[in-house]
């Protein structure tokens, strides 16, 4: 389980996370929403430990990882921008993470279902952003984790990738693993996850099911109830 409490951070005046208090259990598919800068990568990179909070703390499994590093190799994480070399080859950047990584699996079938075959000795640089997003998620999904962050993992894909992309999601949740996940495309959200965590100006505006928020909200779609959360939150 991860338990984050009372975890604040500030970049110089800019308070980014505001007192965040969030329970995942292990097993969950959990979604972490919310407008453009209210402090969903932030909040990820704190449980990476690529941003060290202020105050609060983040405990995995009752142990507290602030300042700590060897939990990361039980997470595989798809960042919001990569920054890999770009004159390396698709190939060659697959072989260096299966280095790096430990458990790495999967990467023939990763290749063959978002059909990259074709772009495997391209250099990054060269690749379309949807098929740069494809190696992308290949290289997250291929170390093999109990625990998956995916930040805006839909970013530039085509319909069908997306779909692969949800139906790969749900099989890893069948395994057992916890995923966290951000994504503005809310009928995705609303098939793979249950859990929402819905920040604005970094503190959690609602913690619910999609079921509760719908209640809440009086609305039938997901996207319907988050509008309705944003215009409540102007009131
Ligand atoms: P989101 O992922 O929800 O779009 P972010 O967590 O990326 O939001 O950013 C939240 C706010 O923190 C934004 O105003 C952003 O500009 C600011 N911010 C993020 N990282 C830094 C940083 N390293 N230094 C200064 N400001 C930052
Ligand atoms: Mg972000």
């Amino acid at each position: 389980m991860l338990s984050i409490s009372n975890l604040n951070k500030s970049f110089g005046k800019l308070k980014v996370l505001q007192g965040i208090n969030i329970n995942i259990f292990e097993g969950d598919i959990c979604a972490i929403l919310g407008p453009n800068g209210s402090g969903k990568t932030t909040l990820i990179k704190t449980i990476l430990g690529l941003v060290i909070p202020d105050f609060g703390s983040i405990k995995l499994n009752d142990k507290e990882i602030i300042n700590t590093w060897s939990y990361r190799s039980d997470i595989s994480y798809l960042p919001q921008i990569t920054n890999f070399p770009s004159n390396l080859t698709v190939v060659e950047i697959i072989d260096l993470i299966k280095t790096i990584r430990p458990n790495t699996k999967m990467d023939k079938e990763l290749i063959d279902l978002f059909n990259i075959k074709k772009s495997m000795n391209k250099k990054l640089v060269d690749l379309s952003g949807g098929t740069k997003q494809k190696v992308n998620i290949i290289l997250t999904f291929m170390s093999d984790s109990p625990i998956i962050i995916l930040d805006e993992p839909t970013a530039g894909l085509d319909p069908i990738s997306l779909i692969k992309l949800k139906t790969l999601i749900i099989k890893e949740k069948e395994k057992g693993k916890t995923i966290i996940v951000t994504s503005h495309i809310m009928s995705f959200i609303e098939e793979i996850s249950n859990d929402i965590f819905f920040l604005l100006d970094g503190s959690i505006f609602f913690n619910g099911t999609i079921t509760d928020l719908k209640e809440r909200t009086n609305e039938n779609s997901l996207e319907s109830a988050i509008a309705n959360l944003l215009k409540q939150s102007h009131v």
